[in-house]
């Protein structure tokens, strides 16, 4: 399963928070679908879950009939299509969304972005639509291949007024043109937004244990074959310690006989447990650091969790 198909699944189980993101959300879909007109509403997914998301919002959101089946586009790539086949049925999705179907141009209707919540509802839709994210071990890049310049013009106006940051670029591919974000915070930011934690915090644990990895690489007397399982584990015990200073909770919400220990381990990640242990005072063997490193974990995760619950 590609990194992109997981993050796709891991959309799929949002629940959208309110009516209006839920049709913005299938806006998003259908938009970015390759036909939105009077004449084929249809969407070409490699992702299983998204057709059947778009499916379920098109029919219970307006009524219309929609039909899911499945093609062999390349050999090993099975995907599906989900379209509106009946003419009435189009026109009365064009409606529900503002459009005549007649549009000479495709452009995006803002109408149907009703709050500031339903931006992030149908980015998600726009994303399950025409969004790839490339697995975080090769590069940090997020792109929408869109099939109309104008709605591609429209998605990068989005972006950018959503955050300063996003830096969205664009390009063209085969008669497509692309919007995308790169860089691991940028993506990592994005996928948040969208709705997919989990994704966004495996970009960023790869960005960490890259980090990891090179600081440890500069130290010449290490063996390859532990690099790996050294960076890792640090890069873990890393990524859970920053993410309790980004809460707001900080090194001063753990037990005080942990906190030296996780000040020494969040500033030299290259350090192995045994050198942990010795620069303590008291100094600690090798699996003493190792048993309070993984209590430090826990306990990261459990504080930052009760700390977003308040
Ligand atoms: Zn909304």
């Amino acid at each position: 399963m590609s990194f992109s198909s997981d993050t796709k699944n891991e959309l799929c189980r949002k629940k959208p928070q309110r009516p209006c993101c839920e049709k913005a959300e299938c806006y998003g879909m259908l938009l970015f679908g390759r036909f939105f007109n009077r004449a084929k509403i249809s969407l070409t997914t490699e992702s299983t879950a998204a057709a059947r998301r778009t499916a379920q919002f098109t029919a219970q959101l307006t009524g219309a009939i929609v039909s899911s089946r499945t093609v062999l586009r390349r050999a090993s790539h099975p995907a599906s299509v989900v379209s509106v086949d009946d003419e009435g049925d189009r026109m009365r999705v064009l409606n529900f969304f503002g459009q005549t179907g007649k549009e000479v141009t495709l452009r995006l209707n803002r109408a149907n972005l009703e709050d500031e919540c339903c931006w992030s509802a149908f980015l998600r839709g726009a994303f399950l639509s025409c969004g790839t994210v490339l697995n975080p071990t090769k590069d940090y890049r997020l792109e929408f291949v869109i099939p109309h310049m104008h709605l591609c013009k429209d998605m990068l106006a989005l972006l950018r007024e959503l955050s300063m940051t996003l830096q969205p670029g664009t390009s063209q591919r085969r008669g497509s043109y692309v919007v995308y974000i790169k860089g691991s915070d940028r993506v990592s930011d994005l996928l948040t937004f969208l709705g997919a934690p989990n994704a966004s915090m495996k970009v960023m644990q790869m960005k960490m244990l890259r980090e990891v990895r090179n600081r440890i690489n500069r130290q010449t007397n290490f063996e390859t074959a532990n690099l790996d399982k050294t960076a890792s584990a640090a890069a873990r015990q890393i990524y859970a310690l920053q993410k309790l200073l980004d809460c707001g909770a900080g090194f001063g919400a753990l037990p005080e006989e942990l906190r030296n220990l996780a000040k020494l381990r969040y500033e030299n990640p290259e350090l192995s447990l045994r050198e942990l242990g010795e620069k303590l005072q008291p100094p600690l063997s090798r699996s003493g650091v190792n048993h309070r490193l993984q209590r430090i974990g826990e306990l990261a995760e459990k504080i930052c969790r009760s700390y977003h619950a308040e």
